[in-house]
Protein backbone atom coordinates (compact mmCIF):
# COMPACT_ATOMS: atom_id res chain seq x y z
CA UNK A 1 0.00 0.00 0.00
CA UNK A 2 1.42 3.20 -0.70
CA UNK A 3 1.70 5.96 1.94
CA UNK A 4 -0.17 8.95 0.86
CA UNK A 5 1.64 11.78 -0.42
CA UNK A 6 2.66 15.08 1.65
CA UNK A 7 3.50 18.74 1.24
CA UNK A 8 7.06 17.42 0.49
CA UNK A 9 6.56 15.00 -2.00
CA UNK A 10 4.17 18.07 -3.76
CA UNK A 11 6.60 20.39 -3.64
CA UNK A 12 9.42 18.07 -4.84
CA UNK A 13 7.19 16.76 -8.17
CA UNK A 14 6.40 20.56 -8.88
CA UNK A 15 10.12 20.82 -8.90
CA UNK A 16 10.61 17.99 -11.20
CA UNK A 17 7.73 18.99 -13.24
CA UNK A 18 9.27 22.68 -14.19
CA UNK A 19 13.09 21.29 -14.73
CA UNK A 20 12.21 17.91 -16.23
CA UNK A 21 15.60 16.72 -15.46
CA UNK A 22 18.41 17.18 -12.46
CA UNK A 23 21.23 16.04 -11.64
CA UNK A 24 22.18 13.59 -8.92
CA UNK A 25 23.45 15.76 -6.61
CA UNK A 26 20.79 18.43 -7.12
CA UNK A 27 17.71 16.06 -6.41
CA UNK A 28 19.14 15.22 -3.68
CA UNK A 29 19.70 18.69 -2.64
CA UNK A 30 16.06 18.99 -3.28
CA UNK A 31 14.97 16.78 -1.31
CA UNK A 32 16.78 17.15 2.18
CA UNK A 33 15.16 21.13 1.02
CA UNK A 34 11.39 19.90 0.71
CA UNK A 35 11.67 17.22 3.76
CA UNK A 36 13.15 19.73 5.82
CA UNK A 37 10.70 22.84 4.87
CA UNK A 38 7.49 20.90 5.81
CA UNK A 39 9.41 19.55 8.46
CA UNK A 40 9.02 15.95 7.53
CA UNK A 41 11.41 12.98 8.37
CA UNK A 42 14.67 13.31 6.56
CA UNK A 43 17.66 10.80 5.81
CA UNK A 44 19.97 11.44 3.07
CA UNK A 45 19.61 7.18 1.95
CA UNK A 46 15.77 7.76 1.82
CA UNK A 47 15.57 9.22 -1.64
CA UNK A 48 14.82 6.26 -4.00
CA UNK A 49 12.05 5.35 -1.08
CA UNK A 50 10.94 9.26 -1.36
CA UNK A 51 10.69 8.58 -5.58
CA UNK A 52 9.42 5.14 -5.40
CA UNK A 53 6.33 6.74 -3.89
CA UNK A 54 5.86 9.39 -5.70
CA UNK A 55 5.69 7.32 -8.63
CA UNK A 56 3.36 4.74 -7.31
CA UNK A 57 0.98 7.81 -7.19
CA UNK A 58 2.24 8.92 -10.74
CA UNK A 59 1.37 5.38 -12.36
CA UNK A 60 -2.30 5.90 -13.26
CA UNK A 61 -1.07 9.02 -15.15
CA UNK A 62 1.22 7.20 -16.93
CA UNK A 63 4.66 9.57 -15.50
CA UNK A 64 7.43 8.44 -13.85
CA UNK A 65 10.33 9.84 -12.14
CA UNK A 66 13.69 8.07 -13.54
CA UNK A 67 17.47 7.72 -13.04
CA UNK A 68 19.36 8.01 -16.00
CA UNK A 69 23.12 8.34 -17.12
CA UNK A 70 24.75 11.62 -18.76
CA UNK A 71 26.46 9.77 -21.83
CA UNK A 72 29.13 12.26 -21.44
CA UNK A 73 30.65 12.23 -17.59
CA UNK A 74 28.57 8.80 -16.56
CA UNK A 75 27.09 11.42 -13.72
CA UNK A 76 23.18 10.33 -12.82
CA UNK A 77 20.48 12.70 -13.73
CA UNK A 78 16.43 12.23 -13.00
CA UNK A 79 14.26 12.99 -14.97
CA UNK A 80 10.43 12.86 -15.06
CA UNK A 81 8.98 11.04 -17.96
CA UNK A 82 5.63 10.79 -19.48
CA UNK A 83 5.23 6.82 -20.10
CA UNK A 84 1.69 7.85 -22.07
CA UNK A 85 3.52 9.18 -25.35
CA UNK A 86 6.27 7.03 -27.39
CA UNK A 87 6.40 9.66 -29.95
CA UNK A 88 7.55 13.71 -29.59
CA UNK A 89 4.18 14.63 -28.77
CA UNK A 90 5.53 15.49 -25.32
CA UNK A 91 6.81 18.64 -26.85
CA UNK A 92 4.03 19.57 -28.96
CA UNK A 93 2.74 21.89 -26.53
CA UNK A 94 5.68 24.45 -26.87
CA UNK A 95 6.56 23.49 -30.26
CA UNK A 96 4.79 24.12 -33.83
CA UNK A 97 4.34 21.02 -36.24
CA UNK A 98 7.22 22.87 -38.48
CA UNK A 99 9.76 23.26 -35.41
CA UNK A 100 8.97 19.20 -34.01
CA UNK A 101 9.29 18.43 -37.68
CA UNK A 102 13.02 20.09 -37.30
CA UNK A 103 13.58 18.23 -34.18
CA UNK A 104 12.63 14.88 -35.48
CA UNK A 105 14.97 15.42 -38.43
CA UNK A 106 17.85 16.95 -36.42
CA UNK A 107 17.77 13.74 -33.95
CA UNK A 108 17.43 11.41 -37.12
CA UNK A 109 20.83 12.86 -38.25
CA UNK A 110 22.43 12.42 -34.78
CA UNK A 111 21.07 8.62 -34.64
CA UNK A 112 23.00 8.24 -37.64
CA UNK A 113 25.74 9.70 -37.63
CA UNK A 114 28.79 7.49 -36.48
CA UNK A 115 29.54 9.75 -33.67
CA UNK A 116 26.39 10.78 -31.94
CA UNK A 117 26.70 14.62 -33.18
CA UNK A 118 25.30 16.92 -35.56
CA UNK A 119 27.03 20.35 -37.42
CA UNK A 120 24.84 23.19 -36.51
CA UNK A 121 25.52 23.45 -40.75
CA UNK A 122 23.75 20.05 -41.11
CA UNK A 123 21.00 21.48 -38.90
CA UNK A 124 20.81 24.51 -40.96
CA UNK A 125 20.96 23.07 -44.15
CA UNK A 126 17.68 21.06 -43.36
CA UNK A 127 15.76 24.68 -43.12
CA UNK A 128 14.08 24.50 -47.24
CA UNK A 129 13.20 20.68 -46.39
CA UNK A 130 11.01 21.25 -43.82
CA UNK A 131 6.96 20.61 -43.90
CA UNK A 132 4.31 21.58 -43.99
CA UNK A 133 6.49 24.87 -45.00
CA UNK A 134 10.38 25.73 -45.16
CA UNK A 135 11.85 27.69 -42.20
CA UNK A 136 14.43 30.51 -42.77
CA UNK A 137 17.90 29.91 -41.30
CA UNK A 138 17.80 32.23 -39.19
CA UNK A 139 14.64 30.95 -37.69
CA UNK A 140 16.35 27.62 -37.49
CA UNK A 141 19.13 28.82 -35.67
CA UNK A 142 16.87 30.28 -33.27
CA UNK A 143 15.04 27.34 -32.77
CA UNK A 144 17.53 25.48 -32.43
CA UNK A 145 18.75 27.83 -29.56
CA UNK A 146 15.50 27.08 -27.74
CA UNK A 147 15.75 22.87 -28.30
CA UNK A 148 18.93 23.81 -26.03
CA UNK A 149 17.41 26.18 -23.22
CA UNK A 150 14.27 23.90 -23.09
CA UNK A 151 17.11 20.92 -22.53
CA UNK A 152 16.24 18.88 -25.62
CA UNK A 153 19.76 19.23 -27.20
CA UNK A 154 23.05 20.38 -26.03
CA UNK A 155 25.63 22.16 -27.94
CA UNK A 156 29.36 21.51 -27.90
CA UNK A 157 31.40 23.80 -30.42
CA UNK A 158 29.11 24.20 -32.90
CA UNK A 159 28.10 20.43 -32.87
CA UNK A 160 24.61 19.16 -31.35
CA UNK A 161 23.81 16.00 -29.09
CA UNK A 162 20.65 14.77 -27.79
CA UNK A 163 20.21 15.82 -23.97
CA UNK A 164 20.00 13.18 -21.55
CA UNK A 165 16.63 14.48 -20.75
CA UNK A 166 16.09 13.60 -24.14
CA UNK A 167 17.25 10.01 -24.74
CA UNK A 168 15.62 9.28 -21.00
CA UNK A 169 12.20 11.00 -22.36
CA UNK A 170 12.33 9.44 -25.77
CA UNK A 171 14.18 6.44 -25.39
CA UNK A 172 11.39 4.09 -26.27
CA UNK A 173 10.74 6.36 -29.34
CA UNK A 174 14.54 5.72 -30.35
CA UNK A 175 14.26 2.03 -29.76
CA UNK A 176 11.29 1.84 -31.94
CA UNK A 177 13.23 3.49 -34.83
CA UNK A 178 16.30 2.55 -33.82
CA UNK A 179 17.07 -0.94 -32.81
CA UNK A 180 20.82 -2.13 -31.71
CA UNK A 181 21.64 0.88 -29.82
CA UNK A 182 21.60 -0.74 -26.18
CA UNK A 183 25.11 -0.33 -23.93
CA UNK A 184 26.38 -3.84 -23.35
CA UNK A 185 26.94 -2.83 -20.39
CA UNK A 186 24.50 -0.83 -18.50
CA UNK A 187 21.48 -1.68 -21.50
CA UNK A 188 20.57 1.53 -21.72
CA UNK A 189 20.13 3.47 -25.34
CA UNK A 190 23.49 4.52 -26.40
CA UNK A 191 23.48 7.67 -28.65
CA UNK A 192 27.81 8.20 -28.16
CA UNK A 193 29.86 5.76 -26.89
CA UNK A 194 32.07 2.98 -28.50
CA UNK A 195 31.65 0.28 -31.03
CA UNK A 196 32.63 -3.28 -31.63
CA UNK A 197 34.43 -3.54 -34.98
CA UNK A 198 33.78 -7.19 -34.96
CA UNK A 199 30.03 -7.86 -33.69
CA UNK A 200 28.73 -4.10 -33.47
CA UNK A 201 28.17 -3.87 -29.59
CA UNK A 202 27.97 -0.81 -27.99
CA UNK A 203 29.19 0.59 -25.08
CA UNK A 204 28.82 4.29 -23.31
CA UNK A 205 32.57 6.21 -22.78
CA UNK A 206 31.55 5.89 -18.96
CA UNK A 207 30.70 2.49 -19.18
CA UNK A 208 33.68 1.16 -21.51
CA UNK A 209 36.08 3.91 -18.75
CA UNK A 210 34.82 1.32 -16.05
CA UNK A 211 34.65 -2.01 -17.86
CA UNK A 212 37.82 -1.87 -19.08
CA UNK A 213 39.39 -0.35 -16.03
CA UNK A 214 43.05 -1.96 -15.48
CA UNK A 215 42.38 -4.77 -18.37
CA UNK A 216 45.75 -5.10 -20.08
CA UNK A 217 43.64 -6.91 -22.85
CA UNK A 218 40.11 -5.44 -23.47
CA UNK A 219 37.48 -7.71 -24.85
CA UNK A 220 34.37 -7.03 -26.46
CA UNK A 221 32.09 -8.32 -23.66
CA UNK A 222 29.58 -9.62 -26.26
CA UNK A 223 32.05 -11.48 -28.91
CA UNK A 224 35.32 -11.47 -26.82
CA UNK A 225 37.15 -10.12 -29.94
CA UNK A 226 40.21 -7.55 -29.24
CA UNK A 227 38.47 -4.27 -28.13
CA UNK A 228 40.59 -1.61 -30.23
CA UNK A 229 39.63 2.15 -28.92
CA UNK A 230 41.25 4.02 -26.56
CA UNK A 231 39.43 3.15 -22.96
CA UNK A 232 38.14 6.66 -22.11
CA UNK A 233 38.91 8.69 -18.66
CA UNK A 234 36.28 9.36 -16.95
CA UNK A 235 37.61 11.20 -14.38
CA UNK A 236 39.52 13.19 -17.68
CA UNK A 237 35.54 14.04 -19.25
CA UNK A 238 34.19 14.96 -15.89
CA UNK A 239 36.57 17.51 -15.90
CA UNK A 240 35.96 18.86 -19.58
CA UNK A 241 35.03 22.43 -18.99
CA UNK A 242 37.69 24.63 -19.60
CA UNK A 243 39.63 26.46 -17.65
CA UNK A 244 38.46 29.89 -17.17
CA UNK A 245 41.80 31.22 -18.27
CA UNK A 246 41.76 29.50 -21.61
CA UNK A 247 40.67 31.02 -25.07
CA UNK A 248 37.00 30.98 -26.13
CA UNK A 249 37.39 28.17 -28.96
CA UNK A 250 36.35 29.23 -32.23
CA UNK A 251 32.32 28.39 -33.01
CA UNK A 252 32.04 27.26 -36.64
CA UNK A 253 30.23 29.77 -38.76
CA UNK A 254 26.88 29.44 -39.77
CA UNK A 255 26.43 29.24 -44.06
CA UNK A 256 23.88 31.65 -44.98
ZN1 LIG B 1 26.19 2.10 -20.65
ZN1 LIG C 1 32.08 -7.49 -30.36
Amino acid sequence: MAEALNESHRRFLQTMMSQGILEGSMMRKLHKHCCETYKVDYRHDQLDEFIKNINTHLQPLFMQIRKGMNEDNGQQHYALINLAETEITRMAFDYTETELELFKKTMDLVLESENGMVSSTDVLNLADQLQPKKMKKKEVEQVLLRFVQDKWLCEKDGEYILSTRCIMELEQYIRNMYPEKDCNICHSITIQGQTCEVCGAKIHFPCAAKYFRGLDDPCCPKCKQFWPHEIPDVSRTEQSMPPPSSTPKMRRRYHE
